[in-house]
């Protein structure tokens, strides 16, 4: 009876054990599986977020061409003023035909990756920083458009130029990049490298400061420059360089002499359809 009994009591605690171990190993198991469950989700998540915010960019089969619109003064009195009704006509064009407005960081990615981030882009650029800039910004705000607008930094305090908290103010809605256009908008070519080196390193300095930024892209005053102009550049650290060759912009053209599309006071928006038209494949 007592043997029995002994049996008996070892059975169940056999039982109890195995009945622990399972128990045991199915908790561990559900652990295992739900801690990987959370961090997929979270990840998901993350994903979903990123995607969101970044739009993936299309590889181009042939090289890109890019408009890259140049504007100065928005007023009237000679053939470098755009009058605002006509620049504002414009960017409403651009925004109607779905043209995407690049910032200056989007274009060299675009230039030097030869992707984008949709077929139709322009790169739309002022030069000289004329406080009557200005008067785009409704446009470029209700449009969600973006523009470009080269700095002469020795020219910051002059009253038909942008001043710096005018310049912060615009940075700040995020509508507009700024570029340097040199210190004092003097013909590169005529310079010796040493001034050359001056007036870009100078202005790259005083803009990477004030607006908290590496400036990334140079444009010639009056389109001048030489090769030497182009070295200084890119020593200088930017990136690519604008002139005022009339055409659209290739990276063919090298990164330090891209053209541009002039855009004149009086042209009718069929002309300036023509003149942006280009087939991205
Ligand atoms: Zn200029």
């Amino acid at each position: 009876m007592k043997r029995k009994w002994g049996l008996l009591a070892g059975c169940l605690a056999l039982v109890a054990l195995i009945i622990g171990a399972v128990v045991w190993t199915q908790s561990r198991h559900t652990n295992v599986r739900t801690a990987p469950a959370t961090h997929n989700r979270l990840t998901k998540q993350d994903v979903t977020a990123t995607e969101v915010k970044v739009k993936p960019w299309g590889k181009l089969k042939h090289p890109l061409q890019l408009p890259i619109l140049m504007y100065h003064s928005i007023s009237t009195g000679n053939q470098l003023r755009v009058p605002k009704q006509q620049a504002v006509a414009e960017l409403n064009y651009l925004k109607r035909h779905h043209y995407q407005t690049l910032t200056t960081t989007q274009a060299i990615r675009a230039l030097t990756t030869n992707t984008v981030p949709q077929k139709k882009v322009v790169w739309v650029t002022l030069d000289d920083a004329y406080t009557d800039n200005q008067k785009l910004l409704p446009t470029l705000k209700r449009n969600h458009q973006h523009v470009t607008i080269n700095v002469i930094t020795g020219f910051t305090h002059k009253s038909d130029h942008l001043s710096l908290a005018q310049m912060q103010a615009l940075k700040a809605t995020g509508r507009v990049d700024f570029a340097s256009h040199t210190v004092q908008h003097l013909d590169l070519n005529a310079l010796t490298a040493t001034q050359q080196k001056q007036e870009l390193v100078a202005s790259k300095q005083w803009l990477d400061q004030h607006l908290h930024q590496n400036t990334l892209l140079l444009c010639y005053p009056a389109g001048r420059a030489n090769r030497t102009t182009h070295r200084l550049a890119k020593q200088a650290g930017y990136r690519v360089a604008l002139t005022t060759t009339e055409g659209v912009a290739q990276l063919s053209q090298g990164r330090y002499n891209l053209s541009r599309l002039r855009i004149t006071p009086g042209m009718n928006l069929t002309t300036f359809a023509d003149l942006i038209r280009v087939t991205n494949s």
